[in-house]
């Protein structure tokens, strides 16, 4: 992955310049929006869900590259898995960002490893994170998450036990 930076800076000019999968699902089970105040990136994720499948996935919204292109990342990848498998992504990722992502992880996100660099930006790693956070949210029937709230679980270990 000698090339992983300039791969990096590719894909996401390019989902950010045609984001993929953008709009509002008008027949999603469930939906979440999601805002990071630090950067203003402010996203509605949308998903279908059917018999433990997320069949389908938008989003709508505004940000930075680095977000817009990790929703429009998010959306191709997850169509199709079940929701267990959506959440193991979302961990996943979340083990990117904090570089505690293990050799069969990598394996894992596969393409969405582009986004190891950000891990390197502090600044940059809540706008790559918001659209998983906002996702899970969504598939757990909250509504509303921010990077920055009361209920933070952006910066404590998340406390699912799964460490
Ligand atoms: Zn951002």
């Amino acid at each position: 992955m000698a090339n992983l930076r300039e791969l990096y800076q590719e894909v996401i000019l390019d989902h950010n310049r045609k984001p993929r999968n953008f709009g509002v699902l008008e027949d999603a089970t469930c939906h979440a929006h999601g805002y990071n105040p630090l950067c203003g990136d402010d996203y509605t994720i949308y998903a279908r869900v059917e018999d433990g499948v997320v069949t389908a996935l938008s989003f709508e919204g505004e940000g930075c590259a680095v977000s817009k292109a990790a929703a429009s990342m998010m959306t191709q990848r997850l169509r199709g898995k079940t929701v267990e498998e959506a959440r193991r992504y979302v961990e996943e990722f979340r083990e990117l960002m904090l570089e505690e992502l293990d050799e069969a992880g990598e394996e894992h996100l596969g393409h969405l490893m582009v986004f190891r660099g950000v891990s390197q930006l502090p600044n940059r790693i809540k706008c790559a994170v918001l659209p998983w956070h906002t996702l899970r949210a969504a598939l757990e029937g909250d509504e509303q998450v921010s990077t920055e709230g009361h209920k933070d679980e952006w910066n404590d270990q998340e406390g699912d036990g799964d460490e």
